[in-house]
């Protein structure tokens, strides 16, 4: 099973690529994992792309396309997950090329739906545990709402992470996610006009919800 994943930063794509790429046992191929990892391995792919990951910009497409082409030839026979790619309308078509020319078939495009201020506000909203990172605790989400200063599951001190906190840096890459002209949903509506012929389907996921609720609407959609 092959599927695109696209959602805004906050909107919770992690988390529920996470869970279907368990599901159905998936290579999660996700581009800025992979230019991390080319940083941390002090390769020249990787100095190259850092000066513009540094600054909160996208990765020239003659840096990305090749590489996330790549590693997408590699991938499991079972499948892959793709989460941050396509990031732009040039990135999506070059990809839909990509697959017909491999004859790779793709299943599903996945779109979570979450208005930009709800998701800026998640991200501002997160906080966390001194005890254990992992404890869910956003003063914008009912659902995981601390206790006061509180963590909601433990009792412990609560810190927000200062680059949550950073407005000019979560626009910045809200700018190039909800662009519907050449940005990161254009690159989505690219998928979505062509749902149904193109061979695949095209699921459009509330993102507003407990985890929970999002991952059963999402995984019964799923075969
Ligand atoms: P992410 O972890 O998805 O937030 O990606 C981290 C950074 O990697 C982004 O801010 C971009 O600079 C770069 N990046 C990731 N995916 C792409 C892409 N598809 N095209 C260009 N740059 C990308």
């Amino acid at each position: 099973m092959n599927i695109l994943i696209f959602g805004p930063n906050g909107s919770g794509k992690g988390t529920q690529g996470a869970l279907v790429k368990k599901k159905y046992d998936l290579d999660h191929i996700e581009s800025g994992a992979i230019f991390r990892k080319h940083i941390g391995g002090g390769t020249e792919l990787g100095l190259k792309a850092k000066e513009y990951i540094d600054r909160g910009e996208l990765v020239p497409d003659d840096i990305t396309i090749p590489m996330v082409l790549d590693v997408l030839q590699g991938a499991s026979p079972n499948g892959w997950l793709l989460d941050g790619f396509p990031r732009s309308i040039v990135q999506a078509e070059k990809l839909w090329e990509a697959l017909k020319a491999d004859g790779v078939k793709l299943d599903y495009v996945i779109e979570i739906l979450l208005p930009r201020e709800v998701a800026k506000n998640r991200i501002m909203g997160r906080r966390l545990c001194a005890n254990d990172p992992n404890h869910p605790n956003n003063i914008f989400i009912d659902a995981i709402k601390p206790n006061g200063d509180s963590c909601r599951v433990c009792g412990g001190a609560l810190s927000a992470r200062s680059d949550d906190q950073d407005e000019d840096a979560i626009d910045k890459r809200h700018n190039i996610y909800y662009d519907t002209d050449t940005g990161t949903l254009a690159a989505a509506y690219f998928y979505k006009n062509m749902a149904g012929d193109g061979g695949f389907t095209y699921i459009e996921l509330e993102g507003e919800g407990t985890i929970d609720s999002i991952k059963e609407t999402l995984l019964a959609q799923l075969d």
